[in-house]
């Protein structure tokens, strides 16, 4: 089965290759960050608690997380596999999923820290559709508007230069860790994240053995 996990820092392109992986084995998409920001913006209490961390870059706290976590993983589409992007950040993530689901692989993503410092501020989204963008590598046509939809393009509130930097020391010091503890694990597959996002899929598929699949999916992804 396919119960993947996407370790990284922020910026590595985690959130394109799970999107790419989600079409390639059809099971959904579980991204925290998501959930969390779609809580925020809904104004539930859950919501209007976390609202404060994240636009610090700070974590929120376990439980809430993992009652969110527990939730989507609890419904029908997720039974057959998953990918979770974004949990767990901690150690103690990582047990409490231990308790809710075996996991098969865990995709570590590796880049250099001066270039996530620069994808994260350059990064601007569409609202409407989820487009990502980058003002230097993978720049709109129209300047901030989106080539879908011409919708005007965002910043998340959390990639400016200040709360970049606290999501990259949250990561080294309370994520990087589950390096360590899935590789004990024997689930680890060290992912090089530099490159085209086409460079990274292929790497993706050899790590996960898709290619021996189906030759022109394995492509396609
Ligand atoms: P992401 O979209 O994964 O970069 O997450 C954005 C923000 O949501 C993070 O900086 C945290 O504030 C919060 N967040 C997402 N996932 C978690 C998690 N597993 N544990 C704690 N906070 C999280």
């Amino acid at each position: 089965m396919h119960r993947i996990v996407l370790l990284g820092p922020p910026g590595a392109g985690k959130g394109t290759q799970a999107v790419a992986l989600r079409d390639r084995l059809h099971v959904p998409h579980l991204s925290t960050g998501d959930l969390l920001r779609a809580a925020v913006a809904a104004g539930t209490p859950l919501g209007k608690r976390a609202d404060d961390y994240m636009k610090a870059g700070q974590l929120v706290p376990d439980e809430l997380v993992l009652d969110i976590l527990r939730d989507r993983l609890s419904q029908p589409d997720a039974r057959s596999g998953f990918i979770l992007d974004g949990y767990p950040r901690n150690v103690e993530q990582a047990r409490a999923l231990e308790q809710i689901t075996p996991i098969d692989a865990v995709l570590a993503f590796a880049m250099p820290e001066e270039d996530l410092l620069d994808r994260l501020t350059q990064r601007r989204n569409c609202p409407k559709c989820g487009a990502v963008y980058n003002l230097k590598t993978l720049p709109p046509k129209k300047p901030e508007r989106c080539d879908n939809d011409g919708t005007p393009l965002q910043q998340r509130s959390d990639d400016t230069r200040e709360a970049v930097q606290t999501r990259l020391t949250v990561y080294n010091e309370k994520t990087a860790p589950l390096l360590v503890y899935y590789r004990e694990r024997d689930i680890l597959h060290s992912i090089d994240a530099t490159g085209t996002p086409e460079e990274v899929r292929q790497r993706i598929a050899r790590a996960l053995s898709l290619s021996g699949e189906s030759d022109s999916s394995a492509e396609a992804l």
